[in-house]
């Protein structure tokens, strides 16, 4: 009798769409860490698990994804969806570092605080060269285990498509076999990968409430108010990026779709990377949203999402526009616009530098103010809050990721505007796929 009461309750809780239970845990679990506060931390474990689950499958997923998409690519298709992919990843970024500047200008965040000497923890940013070289993997088998995305795409797409090519010229009856059975594996091999998503997504109901109580119970409501004014700008300039770049340009007048279809389609993915501030280890979702919902070919978004996940990230070059300007009202001076621009093409050239992971940007900035003479101290300054704005600038992130895929998809006649998310009128597919 319990038995079946539980059986109908826990139906019940899975006939909930599963992004309304993880927006629910996102907006309980904050409550729970402002409230509750520092007892909360003792579950950042349970967690870390569910960051952990994602991060598992992120390089097999890559590998899978982008083998069973290589099939249909020819080295020259490669080069445009390439070139297109890069291209608008680089003009976006610069867009929302301008964008940055602009809003931090009007608002002009830092004005009436004074700095306090904290400490920071300088990294080494890599040189332009060894990030170029770093593409190539000496050894492909390491740079799997060590999960460097962007290695792991090069060797992916040289094999895959080697064996293309393979395919077409080879007369051979057991090589075509061959190349045949590569293929099928790594179709299987994706198809499963994509069912184990949606298991982790379950678990993350649980996760994302302990990241957000976690998050809140360290940063609290006093790092909130001593730097609201920079939260403050933050928001409103990746407000103004998102709809304006992404939903006004990208998708409504380039793409000619519609906006909310678009943010119906990838809203899994935002709130997994609000929630645990990484776009690598969103990237499993945002794949999974690319596939399921804005129903992109394999061929395009296996190759730009791991591509934007390590190279493409707005927000975190906003951020590092706002700061400046921040910094620069700390100690009372004011940008020059040769500065200014000198903020673009730092944060653009370094974020794409920099892997998706937790507070890159916080490290990107010591580059950043650095080379504009500005105190390294207002990084360890902001620390406190920094977990928190981490999060905005990684669902600014993973959706520029997202746009720019969906944009290129519909350049290569590569995405089924009939299907999935852009067919419903309503928010999208309901449920989990393969939910029953
Ligand atoms: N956490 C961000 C990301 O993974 C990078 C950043 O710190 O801005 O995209």
């Amino acid at each position: 009798m319990a038995n079946s009461r539980m059986l109908k309750g826990w139906r019940r809780y899975r006939s909930v769409p599963i992004i309304y239970r993880i927006g629910a845990a996102f907006v309980l679990g904050s409550l729970a860490g402002l409230t509750i506060g520092e007892p909360m931390l003792a579950l950042q474990p349970l967690g870390d698990l569910f960051v952990r689950l994602l991060s598992m499958i992120v390089v097999p997923i890559v590998i899978f994804t982008l083998l069973m998409g290589v099939r249909h690519l020819t080295p020259s298709s490669l080069g445009r969806v390439g070139g297109q992919v890069v291209g608008l990843y680089v003009v976006t970024s610069a867009i929302a570092v301008g964008i940055g500047l602009a809003v931090a200008n009007a608002i002009n965040p830092g004005q009436g605080l004074t700095l306090v000497e904290a400490e920071i923890d300088t990294q080494q940013t890599p040189s332009f060269t060894e990030v170029f070289l770093g593409i190539v993997p000496e050894n492909p088998i390491n740079a799997m285990a060590s999960g460097d995305i962007l290695a792991v795409l090069f060797f992916v797409l040289v094999f895959g498509l080697a064996l293309a090519m393979l395919q077409e010229e080879s007369e051979n009856a057991r090589v075509q076999n061959g190349v045949e059975t590569f293929f099928d594996v790594a179709e299987a091999g994706s198809e499963a990968l994509f069912k184990i998503v949606w298991g982790i997504m379950e678990y993350g109901v649980l996760g994302v409430f302990v990241l957000m109580a976690a998050v809140f119970a360290e940063a609290g409501i006093s790092a909130l108010s001593t730097f609201a004014l920079l939260a403050a700008t933050l928001i409103l300039g990746v407000a103004l990026h998102i709809s304006i770049v992404y939903l006004g340009a990208i998708i409504a007048l380039l793409t000619q779709q519609s906006p909310i279809s678009f943010l119906a389609g990838i809203k899994e993915a935002m709130v997994t990377a609000l929630s645990i501030a990484s776009s690598s280890a969103t990237l499993p979702i945002s794949m999974s949203n690319a596939e399921d919902n804005l129903r992109v070919d394999e061929g395009i978004y296996g190759f730009s999402l791991p591509l934007g996940a390590t190279i493409n990230m707005d927000g975190t070059g906003m951020y590092q526009g706002i700061v400046a300007v921040f910094a620069a009202n700390l100690v009372g001076v004011s940008l020059t616009l040769t500065e200014q621009i000198t903020v673009v093409t730092i944060a653009v050239l370094a974020s794409i530098g920099t892997a998706g992971v937790p507070s890159a940007g916080l490290i990107l900035l010591t580059l950043v103010l650095t080379q504009l003479g500005l105190p390294l101290e207002v990084v360890g300054f902001i620390a406190g809050i920094d977990p928190l704005l981490d999060r905005l600038r990684t669902m600014t992130n993973v959706t520029g990721d997202l746009a720019v895929t969906t944009l290129v998809a519909h350049w290569n006649g590569a995405v089924d505007f009939d299907d999935g998310v852009w067919a419903s009128s309503e928010s999208g597919p309901a449920g989990v796929p393969g939910d029953d």
